[in-house]
């Protein structure tokens, strides 16, 4: 298969290039030239296909036969190895866990995927160097899914001070492939450095550089398999709609694209928190970037979410076509700190900050339409949010133990300025 840019849709580029490469020359975001239906059969007996066979299906339906059937099967087996079961939290409600890998956020199967699939795709070219910034939570999903991963090395890029205890252990206790790099600065200046390493032809040639932040497709269509699985093991003769809590709009842009590969689902609900640029878009037909505003769900803090023109594609840049199958609701902090201490003391089930804004727009679609089976999609774990959600319900959270055991692990990192020409020494110093 073929992708082409959002920006220039004549411009054609092998699938393989468009994951290696991450982001098309022109700037703008790859999508592929068609998005694949899947087979009646396949869609018909759906409730008895086993996970690894729907991410199987998929990953053929788009790559075609660049990796052998073996390998993708044994690819597979290893990138997804914790499943997505749903938990009936209401009558009308289902609550897919997406957050049973080993970062307890969904972005383990964009993150674990792509790895594989890049270092495959990638296993005759010199090693690749990712490098990526993260204000927290992307780059431990990254560290991990890429880490031991053949071929390709991880640098990572953090604020000094700008992220959590855990979320640094995530980042600075692997070693080997993956390099952290505490910088002396913002977020804003991780970014800018990793941005300056780009666009500068003596870096990007001699460090085969790629990125792998969520505008790579590799991620999108191991999100898809999700909306398979949870789709499947609902039962219900009613319409199903997924409740996606949403930032950079990479897991709805997913779940549009698994609805056009035929699977049964109604409508989508976009909730975001008080940063709202989309569902404002989807109230009024303006879409206005603004900057992030910070708030308890934290990787929703986008004020102008990277796959906004993914999407935008999709619908053929037609608002009266996107608000058909698109809803927005957008909640404030205090709201989704009641919602976690309400739905823990009504279902014994805490939420995390970020799922919460989802069942809050549960709430308030239901209300309004009602005779719906909703799937809400969790994306991470409430033990990853422990002070907030342990404040809200007064009480003590259990620990997954994958992060209780990090805390005791020596934390690895090299502390740089935050000048690109230090960076730039030190990548060429150390890596070539
Ligand atoms: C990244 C993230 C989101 C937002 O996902 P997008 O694909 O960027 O919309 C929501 N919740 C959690 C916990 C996340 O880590």
């Amino acid at each position: 298969m073929n992708c082409y840019s959002t920006l220039n849709p004549a411009l054609r580029v092998p699938i393989s290039k468009a994951i290696l490469d991450g982001l098309a020359d022109d700037g703008s975001l790859y999508m592929p030239e068609n998005i694949p239906r899947l087979p009646d059969e396949f869609l018909k007996n759906l409730s008895d296909i086993p996970f690894e066979t729907i991410a199987f299906e998929i990953t053929t339906a788009f790559l075609q036969n660049q990796i052998p059937r073996e390998v993708l099967l044994s690819l597979i087996n290893d990138a997804i190895n914790f499943p997505a079961p749903v938990f009936e939290l209401e009558e009308n409600l289902g609550v897919l866990e997406l957050f049973h890998g080993p970062t307890l956020a969904f972005k383990d199967f964009g993150a674990r995927f792509m790895s594989r699939i890049m270092s495959y795709l990638n296993k005759e070219k010199p090693d690749l160097t990712i490098l990526v910034a993260t204000s927290g939570d992307t780059g431990g999903a990254v560290a991990s899914g890429f880490f031991n991963v053949p071929g390709i090395r991880v640098i990572i890029l953090y604020p000094k001070g700008g992220v959590s205890f855990l979320q640094e252990k995530q980042l600075t206790t692997l070693g080997r492939n993956i390099t952290a790099l505490e910088i002396d600065g913002t977020f804003d200046d991780c970014q800018t450095l990793v941005k300056k390493a780009f666009v500068d032809i003596e870096c990007k040639d001699r460090l085969n550089l790629s990125s792998a932040n969520s505008i790579n497709l590799a991620r999108l269509i191991p999100q898809t398999f999700y909306y398979f699985e949870g789709v499947k093991q609902i039962k219900t003769n009613k319409n199903i709609v997924c409740i996606v809590p949403s930032g950079n709009f990479g897991n709805l842009t997913a779940g549009v694209m698994a609805k056009r590969m035929g699977l049964n689902i109604s409508r989508f609900i976009a909730a975001t928190n008080i940063n709202d640029v989309v569902p404002a878009y989807l109230t009024n037909s303006i879409y206005k970037p603004k900057p992030s505003i910070s708030t308890v769900s934290n990787a929703m803090d986008v004020g102008n979410p990277s796959n906004f023109d993914r999407l935008m594609d999709l619908y053929g840049s037609t608002w009266n076509r996107i608000i058909k199958e698109i809803t927005g609701y957008h909640f404030s902090d205090e709201k989704t700190l009641q919602t976690i201490e309400k739905c823990f003391k009504e279902h014994g089930y805490l939420l995390d900050p970020h799922t919460a804004v989802g069942y809050l727009a549960y709430l308030a679609d239901q209300s309004r339409y009602g005779n719906i089976h909703y799937l809400l999609l969790a994306t991470a774990h409430p033990s990853k949010f422990l002070e907030t959600v342990e404040k809200q319900i007064g009480q003590k959270v259990n620990i997954p133990a994958r992060l209780v055991n990090l805390k005791d692990l020596p934390k690895k990192s090299i502390l740089l300025s935050n000048n690109y020409y230090s960076f730039k020494e030190y990548l060429f110093k150390t890596f070539f």
